[in-house]
Formats: C-alpha cells, sequence, structure tokens
C-alpha cells in the first residue's frame, strides 16, 4: 500500500481517484503525503508564512446557513459592531507591527450605509498605513457595483468559501431560498476575479452527510477554477444551529482534524504556488492545530486582531479559541511556535499569492 501512495505522490497531475486515496491514507502513509507537501511548499512557496491580522468586525448577518453559530436565525447570539476608531487601532497594530494585512470579515450584510462604511474604512485603513498595509475582505455575497467600489477603495483580496463545491450537497448545509443559492455564490467568485481581486475560496471538512470522494471533488474543484488562495477547516457544530441534529453523525474531531491536514497536503502537491492559510477551526481542536498545518502546506496565518470585548460573540461554532487573550499576548506564543515549525515570518510583506502573479502574467 505505501508503494502505491508513493507512487501516486511522485506523479505530475492527479486524478480525482488519486485524491481520495490521499485523503483516505492512514498513520504511517500520511507521513509520505506530509513529507511531501512540505517539500512542494519549501520548493515553491519558500519557508515564510505570512501574517492577516483579523478583524471580526460585525455578526450581523443577513443569512441563515444552516450551520453557522451567528446566523440571522440564533437569537441568543449578542450583535455587535465594531466602532470606526477600533476597527483603525487594529489596522493600526498590525502595520506599526509589520503584519502586512489585515482581513475584515463578517456577516454578510447589503445596504447603502453599510457598504459606505466599509469603503470609508478601507479609504482611512489605506490612508493611516500610507498604503502599506494589504486588505483582504471577507463580507459574502455582494453586487458587482459594491465589490467595484471595495476595490477602488483599497481592497484587494477577497476570501468566500464556496463551501461545498458539490451543488446538491450546498443544499443540505442551507435553507433553500434566493438568499442561498449556489449558482450565485459561484458568480460572485468568478465576479471578484473579472475586478481583479486575488481570490480566495475553501471548504468545510467533515460535513455530514459529506464523503472522502466528495472532498477529493473539493480539491479539483479549486484547481479548474484556478483559485489564487484557500482557506479551509474541520467543519465544528454549534448548539444553536439546525445542523447540531446531526452531531452524531460526525467524525469524532481528531479524524476531522486529521483530514483536514490531509486535504492541506494534498491541495500543497495539486496547486503548488497558491496561498493556503492554517485555520482557526484547527487550532479550535488542536491547541498547535495551525502549526501543524503549517508543516504541511499552509503558508497564511491570521492572528486575531479582534477588540477582545467582541472576540466572544463571534462565535461561529463551538470551542474557538483565543477569545480571551490580548493582541500582544496573542503575537508573542504565535512568533515562537511558528519558528517552532520551522517557518518564518514574513514581517512588512503582502505575501500575495505567487499563483495570481503568475495569472496575471499570462
Ligand atoms: N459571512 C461571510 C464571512 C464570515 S463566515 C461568509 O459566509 O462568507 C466565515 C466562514 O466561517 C464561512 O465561510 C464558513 O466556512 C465558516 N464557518 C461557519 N460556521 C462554521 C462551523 N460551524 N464550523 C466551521 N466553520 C464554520
Ligand atoms: Fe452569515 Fe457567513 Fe455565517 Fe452564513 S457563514 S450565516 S453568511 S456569517
Amino acid at each position: 500500500m505505501s508503494v502505491n501512495i508513493q507512487t501516486i505522490l511522485d506523479q505530475a497531475s492527479f486524478s480525482r481517484e488519486d485524491l481520495a486515496l490521499l485523503l483516505k491514507t492512514g498513520e504511517e502513509e500520511r507521513k509520505l503525503l506530509f513529507a511531501k507537501a512540505a517539500e512542494v511548499k519549501e520548493d515553491y512557496v519558500g519557508k515564510k508564512v505570512y501574517y492577516r491580522g483579523l478583524v471580526e468586525y460585525s455578526n450581523l448577518c443577513g443569512k441563515n446557513c444552516l450551520y453557522c453559530g451567528i446566523r440571522a436565525g440564533n437569537k441568543k447570539a449578542r450583535r455587535y459592531e465594531v466602532t470606526e476608531e477600533e476597527v483603525l487601532e487594529a489596522a493600526r497594530y498590525a502595520w506599526e507591527n509589520k503584519f502586512g494585512s489585515v482581513v475584515i470579515q463578517a456577516g454578510e450584510r447589503s445596504g447603502k450605509d453599510y457598504v459606505r462604511r466599509i469603503e470609508r474604512l478601507l479609504r482611512q485603513i489605506k490612508q493611516m498605513s500610507n498604503g502599506e498595509l494589504g486588505i483582504t475582505l471577507s463580507l459574502g455575497e455582494q453586487s458587482e457595483e459594491t465589490y467595484r467600489r471595495w476595490f477602488e477603495a483599497g481592497a484587494h483580496r477577497y476570501l468566500l468559501r464556496i463551501e461545498v463545491s458539490n451543488p446538491d450537497l450546498y443544499h443540505k448545509y442551507h435553507p433553500r431560498n434566493k438568499a442561498h443559492n449556489y449558482q450565485a455564490r459561484l458568480d460572485s467568485l468568478f465576479l471578484l476575479r473579472k475586478l481583479g481581486y486575488q481570490v480566495g475560496t475553501g471548504v468545510m471538512i467533515g460535513l455530514p452527510f459529506q464523503s472522502v470522494e466528495d472532498l477529493a471533488d473539493d480539491l479539483m474543484f479549486f484547481k479548474e477554477y484556478d483559485i489564487d488562495m484557500v482557506g479551509m477547516g474541520p467543519y465544528i457544530e454549534h448548539e444553536d444551529t439546525p445542523m447540531y441534529q446531526y452531531r452524531d453523525q460526525l467524525l469524532p474531531k481528531m479524524e476531522r482534524f486529521y483530514l483536514s491536514l490531509k486535504m492541506v497536503a494534498t491541495l500543497r502537491i495539486l496547486m503548488k504556488d497558491i496561498n493556503i492559510a492554517a485555520t482557526t477551526a484547527m487550532q479550535a481542536i488542536d491547541p498547535m492545530g495551525r502549526e501543524k498545518s503549517i508543516k504541511v502546506g499552509a503558508n497564511i496565518i491570521m492572528p486575531n486582531l479582534t477588540p477582545s470585548r467582541y472576540r466572544e460573540d463571534y462565535l461561529l461554532y463551538e470551542d474557538k479559541p483565543c477569545t480571551d487573550e490580548d493582541a500582544e499576548e496573542c503575537k508573542r506564543c504565535l512568533e515562537a511556535r511558528i519558528h517552532m515549525a520551522g517557518a518564518e515570518i514574513g514581517y512588512g510583506e503582502w505575501g500575495d499569492s505567487k499563483h495570481f502573479a503568475r495569472r496575471k502574467k499570462q
């Protein structure tokens, strides 16, 4: 069996079946996968890990994804929006500490005032940092006009997870209505690309009803859509969501964790020069989860810069880590942990996707 896995790893291209076999590897064989992924990472993107200071701007959301703790229907969630001053303070912290970039993430909202507020924030962050801070947005599906305005105001990367690439499965995890439409989400990814953003997407791993073959398809999807960045992590149940009813059907958390690590490693081998994030959900299961992701292929990390008083309200899933640490403490321990994972930090650099640069040249 090991011979088989090594043979697959030595191939130049991979079929869906190959990918599924890599995702199914057991404790011994997965070491071969991880070693290959580490090698590919070093050759194609190097040792550097780039920081994106994460601001969880608001947990107000107009949508009702069935898995998410801040869905509109969760009346128990205490809603907030970070003030303009606080966002700028977090961005200043990121800039002064040479984080290179920030990510602004929130529930999905529209409305003129909201769009304008974000636009204003973008301009202010750019101005405050002399254009030095890179800005990634993760604010869900928006109109072309909104995406364009935010791009012109200074955002240059956008994260919009497809969540699950199979349209039939998509409807198992989302209400069946206009606001939750697979095709619309896909169209948004195209729009973002057309407007010039570096485009990131991703999926949740270990969802109920999802097979390893489905995950292999997710990887093929990233490849087919020639995506620049990927953020993916384990699905983690949340008590106040409709999907909690399926908790008995889930893989144990550690299995979801290892499946996620294998997804990262396999993706690194499949798409050698993209940016891959070590996600917070990995850390929610294993305190060293992000560092382990870095070892097997991830090269982006998003230290949380959300002001402490809001943190425990941005609960997408249970056991979300780092809700009680302040930014300074997070920074010091993270730096040491990244070095322990054999990586360096790309201080003061945007750390754009090498894949994006190559795609633009073509
Ligand atoms: N509203 C925006 C961005 C915030 S949600 C959007 O949906 O695009 C960010 C991500 O959190 C989602 O894309 C989803 O993949 C992840 N997420 C939500 N609930 C989760 C859960 N229960 N377990 C793991 N990840 C979850
Ligand atoms: Fe809202 Fe995003 Fe959660 Fe869906 S995943 S309910 S859009 S915050």
